[in-house]
């Protein structure tokens, strides 16, 4: 039967949705397809959980995530008042999206990219253009220090640094150079990833009033089941991401995220050496999958995009799956898809991993 249309479909609100990585629910798989740790969250964090009082529940959370709000700040060497909790970096990015680009001059950001950003600004009806990295994936600075649309034609832009799902770092001075020659619109640069290895701008927030970094708990954390994403700018900046976040929802970090937040603060040394052990498989496990013929971008994340000019990419991602190994293969833009993005598992999961590629390759031998 065909569907018809009904009247009231005239006044709805299409949006074609972001599709996140699968979130398959059978154990015994190893999961290397939506970036997350493989390491548990601090220990503190369970004994944190079940000292929690449940009466808390009964209350409306503080609305500014208070008291984590301040250890947050103390963490990051800012003043609680520059600082931003949202549901998850991707709260964080709607709500920056929804403030901060409310103009009709185009936003700018790479094609590829974290591939949310298209998604808000078709949302928001946000006008965008979307530059072409060129084949190393890297941006050209000029295009954004000098966009076709003139000096003064665009309305904003969204770098991620490092990149997604590519890897690769941006140049440090050349993001300064950006964000310089830009005084007149926000800067969003998505720190995601930068805790494995990568530069901060965070310097530059004295210098740009119109620098919002976002980052997030839930890679380098462990906590991405969590949903604890933050912004640091300037204090004005701040003020008017929480205006329209209270115009939408005031409770959105909620006790359990207040406490548990802070929890996973408190124990710095868990959280340098867990980093510091993914990116030493990161390094290893790059080292050994170009020994199988692959090439690897530098990454400073935790996860490696991957190509091979002899394999049929799809397929083997097809393959590894029916293994119970699963990692990302994205269909669009029609230039990554000779790609997979894999996030750096245990040592162990590693090795199944490889164990498995060499398998796929000796049976195409055959
Ligand atoms: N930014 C980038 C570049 C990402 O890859 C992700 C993870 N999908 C996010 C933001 C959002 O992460 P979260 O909402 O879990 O903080």
């Amino acid at each position: 039967m065909l569907e018809t249309e009904e009247l009231w479909e005239e006044n709805v609100r299409r949006v074609t949705p972001y599709t996140p990585g699968e979130q398959p629910q059978q154990k015994n798989i190893i999961k290397l397809n939506t970036n997350e740790n493989p390491y548990p969250p601090a220990p503190g964090v369970r004994e944190a959980m079940q000292e929690m009082d449940i009466d808390l529940l009964r209350r409306y959370p503080e609305p500014y995530g208070d008291p984590l709000r301040k250890a947050l700040a103390e963490e990051t060497g800012v003043e609680p008042e520059e600082l931003f909790l949202g549901v998850g970096s991707d709260e964080v990015l709607a709500l920056a999206f929804l403030t901060f680009f409310h103009g009709e001059k185009p936003v700018l950001f790479p094609d590829i990219t974290y591939s949310f950003y298209d998604v808000w600004a078709e949302l928001y009806r946000i006008p965008y253009r979307q530059i072409s990295l060129n084949e190393d994936f890297q941006i050209s600075k000029e295009d954004y220090i000098f966009p076709s649309e003139g000096k003064d034609g665009i309305g904003g832009i969204v770098l991620a640094n490092p990149n997604a799902p590519t890897g690769v770092e941006l140049n440090p001075e050349t993001l300064e150079e950006i964000i310089a020659a830009h005084p007149e619109v926000v800067v969003i640069v998505d720190e995601a990833y930068v805790d494995f290895g990568a530069t901060s701008v965070q310097p530059l927030l004295k210098k740009y009033n119109q620098l919002l970094i976002v980052r997030t708990f839930s890679k380098s954390r462990s906590m991405a089941g969590l949903r604890l994403g933050y912004a640091i700018g300037n204090k004005k900046l701040i003020k008017y991401l929480y205006d329209v976040k209270f115009s939408f929802n005031s409770y959105t970090i909620n006790q359990p995220t207040i406490i548990l937040g802070q929890a996973v603060l408190r124990d710095r040394p868990y959280f340098e050496k867990t980093v510091r052990q993914i990116e030493e498989t990161r390094e290893k496990s790059a080292s050994r999958l170009e020994s199988l013929g692959f090439k690897v971008f530098k990454s400073k994340t935790n996860f490696l995009f991957v190509t091979h000019p002899k394999l049929d990419i799809p397929d083997l991602f097809e393959w590894l799956k029916k293994r119970g190994i699963f990692v990302r293969h994205f269909n669009k833009p029609e230039r990554i898809r000779p790609f997979l993005r894999i996030s750096i598992g245990t040592e162990e999961e590693m090795e199944a991993l490889f164990t498995n590629i060499k398998e796929y390759i000796i049976g195409k031998e055959k």
